[in-house]
C-alpha cells in the first residue's frame, strides 16, 4: 500500500461527525408498505412507466424506460401490485410523474434475475449493456448512468482508473460501510471494470481516517485474478477529497483544466459503492434495488445505517430509527456541505442519495449573515480557484452573464466557501440559484 498526501488545492478541514454511525453494522430495513418510484432517478433522460395501474410486479422486474443513451431503466424493489401513476413530490422539490407499487411482502423474485458464474465469456459491449438494463447510476448528485460513463470514445485511451472511497461529506459512512462489509464485491467489481476498459491497473483512493476500510479492502485485493493489478492510496482527510478532480490530482498528479471531462485527461472516476451495484448486476443479475444510507444527525432518535429499497419513503425509515427527537430543526437529503434541506419527509430515497439527516440547532449555524469584511477566505479555500464572493454578488444583482463569464459553472457546489466565511454569507445557496438560472435559459433557447 502507498501513502499519498492530498495535493489539491483549496479545501478546508470540516466538522466530520461520522463517528454517529461510523462504527455500526448495516441493518435491513424492515420491508415498506409502498414505495414510490419517480421517473426522474439519474442524469440524462427521464424514464416512462412500462406497466399499468394494476399490474403485478415481481422484484427486479423493469418497470421504467427511457430511450436515450444516458439513461437507464427503473425496476420494482419489491414484489406487488401498481396502485398509482401519478405526480408525487420528488426529493428535488418538484413534482414528478411516479409509479407507486403496494407491496404483497412476498418478495417474489422476477424470472430474469439470474446469477452468472463468470463474466469474462461476455463481450466488454455485452457487460456494458448488462450494467445498463440493471439500472446502474453513479453514486452522489450527479447520478450519471455508469454504461455511459464506461463507453470511451475511440480517440481517448484510459491511463488511470480510481475507485474513489474517499467519502469526504461530514455525516456519511456509507462507502465506508461498504468497504468495510462488502470489499470482495467491490474488487470484483472493479476487476470487470478492469475487463471493460481493457486495463491491467487501478488505484482506490480511501481517506485515511477510515484505516478498517483500507485493511478490508487491502485484504480483498490479495484474492484479486493475477491478470491485474491494485494500488491503495491512503489519502489526507480534507474536504472535498472526494470530488473528483481533486482525487485526480492527489493520484495521478496532474489538475484536470477547467471545463474538460476527467476522460479527455485519461482518467475513469467511479465511486465504491458504485462497484458493489456493477458487481451485482453482472454476476447476479440483481439489477440496482437496494442500497445503504446513513440515518445521522443529533436530531434521530437511533442514528443508523440502513440497507433500504430503493422508492422508501423517508418517514418509514425514520420508524426504523425510533423517530425523530424534539430538537431536530433540519432534514437533509445527503451531506451537510453538497446536501439540500427538504419541507417534507413524505418523499422516497433514490438511486443517488446517500444519507439522511436530521440535524438539530447545535448543529446547524444559525449564525446572522453580517457584511462580507473582504477577507479572501472564501477564495483561499475554493477547490475550483473561482471567486466565491464575487460570483454571489453576481447572482444577487441577478448579473447571470457576468457570473458565466467568471466561471459559475465550474463550481461543484461543494459548500466549502460558505463553510468557512466568517461573516456566514449564503455564499452557495447563491452560487447555485445563479447556476440554476443559466442552466433555465440555456435549457429555454434550446427548445426555442
Ligand atoms: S465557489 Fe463553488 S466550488 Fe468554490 S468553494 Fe464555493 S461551492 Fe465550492
Ligand atoms: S469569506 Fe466571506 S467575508 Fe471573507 S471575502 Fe469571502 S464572502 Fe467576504
Amino acid at each position: 500500500m502507498q501513502i499519498k498526501k492530498s495535493r489539491f488545492r483549496g479545501g478546508a478541514h470540516i466538522q466530520y461527525n461520522k463517528e454517529l454511525t461510523a462504527y455500526l453494522d448495516i441493518e435491513n430495513c424492515a420491508l415498506p408498505p409502498e414505495v414510490i418510484l419517480p421517473m426522474v432517478m439519474n442524469a440524462g433522460a427521464p424514464c416512462e412507466p412500462i406497466v399499468a395501474i394494476g399490474d403485478k410486479v415481481k422484484k427486479g422486474q423493469k418497470v421504467a424506460d427511457a430511450d436515450a443513451f444516458v439513461s437507464v431503466p427503473i425496476h420494482a424493489p419489491i414484489s406487488g401490485e401498481v396502485v398509482a401513476i401519478e405526480e408525487r413530490l420528488h426529493p428535488n422539490g418538484q413534482m414528478v410523474k411516479s409509479i407507486v407499487i403496494k407491496n404483497d411482502m412476498q418478495e417474489t423474485l422476477h424470472e430474469s434475475i439470474q446469477p452468472r458464474k463468470s463474466y469474462q465469456d461476455l463481450t466488454r459491449q455485452e457487460i456494458i449493456d448488462i450494467i445498463r438494463e440493471a439500472g446502474v447510476i453513479g453514486k452522489g448528485g450527479a447520478a450519471y448512468p455508469l454504461h455511459a460513463k464506461l463507453t470511451i470514445p475511440e480517440d481517448k485511451q484510459v491511463e488511470y482508473l480510481i475507485l474513489n472511497g474517499a467519502e469526504c461529506e461530514a455525516y456519511l459512512t456509507s462507502d465506508d460501510a461498504a468497504m468495510k462489509s462488502n470489499a470482495d464485491e467491490i474488487i470484483k467489481g472493479l476487476e470487470i471494470v478492469m475487463y471493460v476498459l481493457n486495463v491491467s491497473h487501478a488505484i482506490i483512493g480511501i481517506e485515511d481516517n477510515k484505516p478498517l476500510a483500507i485493511e478490508r479492502i487491502a485484504q480483498a485485493s490479495k484474492r484479486l485474478s493475477e491478470d491485474y493489478r491494485i494500488d491503495i492510496y491512503s489519502l489526507d482527510t480534507k474536504y472535498p477529497h472526494g470530488y473528483k478532480k481533486n482525487i485526480i490530482t492527489s493520484i495521478a498528479k496532474f489538475e484536470s483544466p477547467s471545463g474538460m471531462r476527467s476522460i479527455d485527461t485519461g482518467c475513469v472516476v467511479m465511486n465504491v459503492s458504485t462497484a458493489v451495484a456493477l458487481k451485482r448486476a453482472v454476476m447476479d443479475g440483481m439489477p440496482l434495488i437496494e442500497k445503504i444510507y446513513t440515518v445521522s444527525g443529533r436530531g434521530i432518535a437511533q442514528p443508523k445505517m440502513i440497507y433500504a429499497k430503493i422508492g422508501t419513503t423517508v418517514d418509514h425509515i425514520i420508524q426504523q430509527c425510533g423517530g425523530v427527537n424534539e430538537n431536530a430543526r433540519k432534514f437533509v437529503i445527503d451531506g451537510p456541505m453538497m446536501g439540500i434541506s427538504h419541507f417534507s419527509t413524505h418523499i422516497p430515497v433514490l438511486k443517488g442519495n446517500i444519507g439522511l439527516l436530521f440535524l438539530t440547532d447545535k448543529e446547524i449555524d444559525i449564525t446572522t449573515i453580517r457584511d462580507c469584511i473582504r477577507c479572501g477566505k472564501c477564495v483561499d479555500h475554493c477547490p475550483v480557484r473561482l471567486m466565491p464572493s464575487m460570483l454571489s454578488e453576481f447572482a444577487l444583482y441577478e448579473e447571470y452573464e457576468k457570473a458565466e463569464k467568471h466561471q459559475v459553472m465550474e463550481c461543484i457546489e461543494c459548500g466549502t466557501c460558505a463553510y468557512v466565511c466568517p461573516a456566514k454569507r449564503p455564499l452557495t445557496s447563491n452560487i447555485r440559484m445563479a447556476r440554476q438560472q443559466i442552466k433555465t435559459k440555456k435549457r429555454a433557447r434550446k427548445t426555442g
